[in-house]
């Protein structure tokens, strides 16, 4: 699979698409989900063209994944999520039910989150 340039991620880094902006550094951005699950729920994406979790793994340079990781941590903090914690989601590829096909981590809190469905 190659990654398609206009997957709603990708217009939304070229400011093609509103969001709400959490936070933003030269490899990644930050949002509120459009449709949040939770109180508090954004979307963590890496400013590079990633198919997934798995290609973004395998792929992207030290200085993303290492600007990735540290923006979680950051927005963590920003969401005032540091104290009771939260939930991090990646759905990938087909079988995770992944809709949008630009690496995104789910960030989910603000109260209990429902137990795991596990099959
Ligand atoms: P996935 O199912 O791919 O893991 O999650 C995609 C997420 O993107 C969904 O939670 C959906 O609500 C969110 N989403 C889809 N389109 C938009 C949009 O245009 N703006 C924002 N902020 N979120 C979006």
């Amino acid at each position: 699979m190659t990654y398609d340039p206009n997957n709603i991620f990708a217009k939304i880094l070229r400011g093609e698409i509103p969001n709400n902006t959490v936070y933003e550094d030269d490899h990644v951005l930050c949002f509120d989900d459009i449709t949040p699950q939770m109180p508090v729920h954004c979307l963590i994406i890496p400013k590079g063209q990633y198919l997934s979790l798995t290609d973004f793994s395998a792929t992207a340079s030290d200085d993303e994944i290492i600007a990735f990781h540290r923006a979680i941590a950051k927005i963590i903090k920003i969401k005032g999520l540091s104290d009771d914690g939260y939930r991090a989601i990646c759905n990938t590829d087909i079988d995770g039910g992944q809709e949008v096909p630009h690496f995104h981590m789910h960030i989910l809190g603000g109260e209990l989150c429902p137990k795991m469905i596990v099959r």
